[in-house]
């Protein structure tokens, strides 16, 4: 136990370190930060000095060149001692919020950079919650540290400095209990560390919970669950405010005790003033200095507890750091620069986990060629289409890409001879043009208005408020099932890509929408190589071979017409899909 204790508090400081050496190329600010926290301390003992100067004469103002000269150095300390704690404050805490930045674009660029893998075992809310509260707690504790470390420690060695000079055994006594404060902090500061821990979790908990409520807003209220989701959230929201109010006690258990103990150090002071025949004026400036010690104390009480505050959610966030990307580039891999002639499966085998998914699969597509696969849900499929961009890699086996292995080469030139226009069509909260330029920013006006043109969607965009130029999540722009596809096919249309991947909708379009959007895919397909999960009739009677697949395996193949006249698996689908249609 007490090992284990000990571990965690080991890490609680690595993952500081890890923190500050975000500061790194920012530390010249802090270099110049700390300067002025030196001149700030400095201030403190020089007002002070000052200001006893004049109390020690303050009853023999006859002395009118005391007064003066005090006169014109108290407002001078004053205004050093304020214009260098402005600078230093800013300079410090314009690093701590730099470093926070410079987290949150790193955290979500490695989201972007993960595999499709990995986020089919995340929660949404939970990686939102880590971008955005866990970094919003290091923000926080960061810029009060690094503004309390710069600081403080100069603030509380010119008040200490003061009063040894004041009085330097009397300034002995009273420090020696300084470090029975440590005391209460350590024990406090272990405690905030493990609930601001499972705080954060909760919050992670929160925000799932709000972002499926949203999402899934329809199913909510068609199955009349809304009481539910709401008891859900509020259950949470409680688990969060049990922990988070543990953080709260005990933080603001550490200043009290350490007051207490103060206090008690200033009862000797009291006697051994009066023992020593203090003056008075010195014994009210001693108060004073105390009372000045009070603030840096107070702060660099905290900065452990912060710390241990910090390292809770800086963990979270460095967790997801360090979770390995899944596919990535290999070592040496080259950019693929020919011309897409072919892409063929040599005996490819996958498994997400140990159940095969895809197992000796072999087939491949020429320029030009189109594919259909077909079969039962579950066949296997999307994950077969999922392994030519690489979302996930072959267990065993190869895809070649002019007889090469897919995995030679850079992701990025890979992708970017692809298309892909899958069944949830997705739209950004963007301009009609931004969503169909997606894939290629640098397309003309002209490019985009070809791209709808040829995708059947430039008549229903035209008729848009704005035109190209609406917002698809504008008030009052309502897209229909079969206007969102065909926005998705200019995208692809424009995107030019040599392969593509169809993931056709099974979404029951009206008639009118059927033909339009079945043209605008015809389109698309022409001069490509095409892999498509067909699931309409007239996709895959046009396709030039049909797979299909049962249990990821390829059980038959060839042209619509031959597998029909085979009678196997293929004709028992289409039986049932004409008879459907
Ligand atoms: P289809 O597209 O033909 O409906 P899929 O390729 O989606 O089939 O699924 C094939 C099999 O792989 C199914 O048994 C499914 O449960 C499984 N599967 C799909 N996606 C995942 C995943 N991300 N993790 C684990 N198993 C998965």
């Amino acid at each position: 136990m007490n090992d284990t204790r000990h571990i965690r508090h080991g890490r609680a400081w690595a993952t500081y370190r890890r923190l500050i050496a975000y500061t790194r190329p920012y530390m010249s600010r802090l270099i110049v930060g700390t300067v002025f926290g030196a001149v700030f301390g400095a201030g403190t003992y020089a007002l002070l000095t000052s200001a006893t100067k004049t109390l020690d004469r303050v009853f023999d103002l006859s002395n009118l060149r005391v007064v003066l000269a005090t006169a014109v150095l108290l407002p001078v300390f004053a205004f050093v001692r304020s214009f260098a704690q402005f600078l230093g404050e800013y300079l410090v805490e314009w690093v701590g919020q730099r470093v926070v930045m410079d987290l949150r674009i790193e955290t979500f660029s490695r989201l972007q950079r993960f595999s499709v893998g990995f986020f089919t075992s995340s929660r949404t809310g939970e990686l939102m919650s880590r971008t955005l509260n866990d970094t919003t707690m290091i923000e926080r504790a960061v810029a009060t540290v690094l503004g309390d470390l710069m600081k403080q420690p100069f603030a509380f060695l010119g008040s200490v400095f003061f009063v040894v000079s004041l009085d330097w055994r009397l300034a002995l006594g009273s420090l020696a209990l300084f470090p029975v404060c440590i005391i209460p902090i350590a024990i406090f500061g272990r405690r905030v560390r493990r609930h601001a821990r499972e705080g954060q979790e909760r919050l992670a908990d929160l925000s799932s919970i709000l972002q499926e409520s949203v999402v899934g807003m329809r199913i909510v209220r068609a199955f009349g669950m809304e009481e539910h989701e709401c008891r859900r959230f509020g259950a949470q929201c409680r688990r969060f405010f049990s922990r988070i109010v543990r953080v709260v006690r005990a933080k603001a258990s550490i200043e009290p005790i350490i007051v207490v103990i103060s206090v008690l150090g200033l009862l000797p002071v009291l006697f051994y003033a009066h023992w020593a025949r203090m003056p008075a004026a010195h014994f009210i400036m001693f108060a004073v200095a105390m009372l000045t010690l009070y603030e840096p104390v107070k702060k660099l009480s905290k900065i452990h507890v912060h710390i241990q505050q910090a390292s809770a959610s800086a963990d979270r966030v460095f967790e997801l750091l360090d979770t390995p990307m899944g596919v990535t580039d290999a070592a040496g891999a080259v950019e693929f620069k020919e011309a897409v002639s072919d892409i063929a499966f040599d005996r490819v085998a996958f498994a997400y986990e140990r159940e095969p998914v895809l197992a000796d699969i072999s087939f491949n597509v020429r320029m030009g060629e189109s594919v259909a696969l077909v079969g039962s849900s579950g066949a296997g499929k999307s994950t077969l289409v999922n392994m030519i961009p690489r979302f996930y890699d072959v267990s065993s086996g190869r895809i070649l890409l002019n007889g090469s292995d897919i995995r030679r080469f850079t992701l990025a030139s890979l992708r970017a001879r692809m298309a892909m226009v899958t069944q949830e069509t997705f739209l950004f909260n963007d301009t009609v043009a931004n969503n169909i330029a997606y894939g290629r920013p640098d397309a003309s006006r002209d490019d985009i208005l070809e791209a709808a043109r040829r995708a059947n969607a430039d008549g229903f965009i035209s008729e848009l408020p704005k035109g190209y130029e609406t917002n698809v999540s504008e008030r009052g722009v309502r897209l229909s099932g079969g206007q969102r596809q065909r926005i998705a096919i200019a995208r692809a249309l424009l995107r030019n890509a040599p392969i593509l991947i169809l993931d056709e909708a099974t979404s029951s379009l009206d008639a009118e929408s059927e033909k339009l959007v079945q043209d605008a895919l015809m389109e698309l397909m022409r001069g490509r190589a095409v892999f498509v999960i067909a699931h309409r009739l007239s996709t895959i009677i046009r396709c030039d071979r049909i797979l299909v697949l049962d249990k990821g395996r390829i059980v038959e193949s060839g042209p619509h017409a031959e597998l029909l006249a085979a009678g196997g698996v293929y004709k028992r689908l289409y039986d049932i899909q004409s008879r459907d249609a």
